[in-house]
């Protein structure tokens, strides 16, 4: 059976009927058939939404009856927890706890903008005597949104909720590596009484349906997530049509550990900062700078941890699970190599872990790089994957040059128990989110998220997200005394 699209609420095969195969991680195997959206197909989409924004049942819609529809959507994806984490589980590849929670944040979502949605206002702006001059905070439009296949239903959620609670419409469209569980979301959000067209969902390949949908000259807003390189492309095509854009990109994450941290909690926090999700993670702690004197206790502890991790199918639960796919599994493999050869010492893994239970699955060990110099590749590209660089500091000024010395700046963790140098490290660290003492919150629906350098611009989550949704309308009234 062939996984439809989603366009003006109903599923439909694509235009020109092709369709592509999803692959479960864990085995190789084929998971799905789905439609492969056409450029045809994504103009619909976006069509439908502009005629949805246009009714009378979304565009018309009170501000608190789409906070509803939003809760029950948030109700729905909990009602559901179960099927769509073991769906997640087996398209991305990611174990089943980690899936759970990546539904449980999806939920967050609905529900914490579903709450936000009678409360978006705006200001009166005092210009004296015979003036009401105010601004309106109006929807800007339809929303394109181009996701990756690392975290799929929790990130579809966290461009989706913001951009519907302001009123818009979305053309979502998911990665062709994992597509399932943002198609399962448009059907929720469907039974859960969201109108016809108000969330399209149109899964395709980058090269066709991102670029026809990027490239769209009636799409009014773009929240793009991904790549540098495909991120640059995105934001060019969107410029042809003057669509502002959300830029959400790569990182290369710091955990700056000095000597005085507490060391249980720091071997935790860093190990999940780096292997949750098989290190595929936009804001994984890949960069671990830890103060000389630390340094073996830290390592030796790290290592441990690692060698012990249980590596397997996603949802058999492990500690770790697969990769994405067979050509990620090789760059990981070939940055390993480069950092090898660039001097860089292995401290555990480092290979392709064997088990009967593996099968044809495109797994990697949690891997240590130590001994890396700041300027190595291994230091400063993008991996992907469950590769922790070591940098060694001797002092707090040397931590913060290493922290900042990066064309990212998306996250960054800082352990110590000393209030004073951890506050004088995030104050002085480019990121756009800074954890002390801890790294991540719990999926961080609430607080603002997003990049500072290459790692994009404009916010994701938290109020401050609905910037990016809404377009201010100055009005300016003159009035006679009567
Ligand atoms: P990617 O850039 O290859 O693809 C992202 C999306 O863009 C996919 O849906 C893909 O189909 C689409 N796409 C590909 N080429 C396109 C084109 N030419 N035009 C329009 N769309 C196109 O990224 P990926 O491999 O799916 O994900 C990994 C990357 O995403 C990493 O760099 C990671 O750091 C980043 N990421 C960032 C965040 C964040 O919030 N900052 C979150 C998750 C992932």
């Amino acid at each position: 059976m062939v996984e439809g699209l989603i366009i003006d609420g109903q599923r439909v095969n694509a235009s020109d009927g092709q369709t592509f195969d999803v692959y479960d991680p864990s085995s190789g195997e084929v998971l799905a058939s789905v439609a492969k959206a056409t450029k045809a197909d994504i103009t619909r989409a976006v069509q439908s939404a502009h005629a949805a924004l246009a009714s009378k049942a979304w565009g018309g819609i009170l501000p608190a009856e789409r906070g509803r529809i939003m809760l029950r959507i948030a109700q729905a994806i909990r009602d559901r927890a179960e099927e769509l984490a073991m769906l997640e589980s087996r398209d991305n590849g990611k174990p089943l706890r980690q899936a759970r929670t990546d539904v449980q944040v999806a939920s967050r979502y609905f529900e914490f903008f579903g709450g936000a949605a009678d409360k978006i206002m705006g200001h009166t702006i005092p210009l004296g005597p015979g003036f009401l001059d105010y601004t309106v905070r109006e929807p800007i439009g339809v929303s394109a949104q181009i996701v990756p296949w690392n975290y799929p239903i929790q990130i579809g959620a966290r461009g989706v909720a913001p951009a519907l609670a302001a009123g818009c419409a979305v053309v979502l469209k998911p990665s062709s590596e994992a597509p399932m569980t943002a198609l399962r979301l448009g059907e929720i959000a469907l039974a859960c009484g969201l109108p016809p067209g108000v969330l399209n969902v149109v899964p395709g390949t980058g090269s066709e349906a991102g670029v026809a949908l990027a490239s769209d000259p009636d799409i009014n807003q773009l929240t793009f997530t991904g790549s540098v390189e495909v991120g640059i492309a995105v934001a060019k095509m969107a410029a042809d049509n003057v669509v502002p854009v959300v830029m959400e990109l790569g990182g290369k994450s710091p955990n700056v550990v000095f000597a005085d941290a507490d060391l249980d909690l720091t071997v935790q926090g860093v190990t999940n900062a780096i292997f949750q999700n098989a290190g595929q993670t936009c804001s994984a702690g890949s960069r671990l700078l830890v103060e000389r004197k630390a340094h073996d206790a830290l390592v030796e502890r790290l290592a441990a941890r690692a060698r012990a991790m249980r590596v397997g199918p996603g949802v058999s639960d492990p500690d770790m699970g697969p990769i994405i796919s067979k050509r990620q599994l090789e760059t990981i493999e070939r940055y390993v190599q480069i950092g090898k050869g660039e001097g860089a010492e292995i401290a555990a893994g480092g290979e392709r872990p064997s088990g009967a239970s593996l099968g044809r699955g495109f797994y990697y060990a949690p891997t240590l790089l130590d001994r890396v110099a700041p300027d190595m590749r291994v230091a400063q590209e993008e991996i992907f994957g469950p590769v922790l660089a070591i940098i060694t500091f001797d002092d707090l000024e040397e931590a913060v040059a290493l922290a900042n010395r990066s064309q990212y700046g998306l996250v960054a963790g800082v352990w110590t128990r000393d209030i004073n140098k951890a506050m004088a490290v995030s104050s002085r660290i480019k990121a756009g989110q800074v954890y002390i003492n801890t790294y991540g919150a719990g999926g961080g629906v609430e607080l603002p998220f997003g990049g500072y350098k290459k790692s994009g611009y404009g916010r994701e989550k938290g109020l401050e997200s609905l910037v990016s949704y809404t377009q201010v309308k100055n009005v300016c009234v003159k009035f006679a005394a009567v």
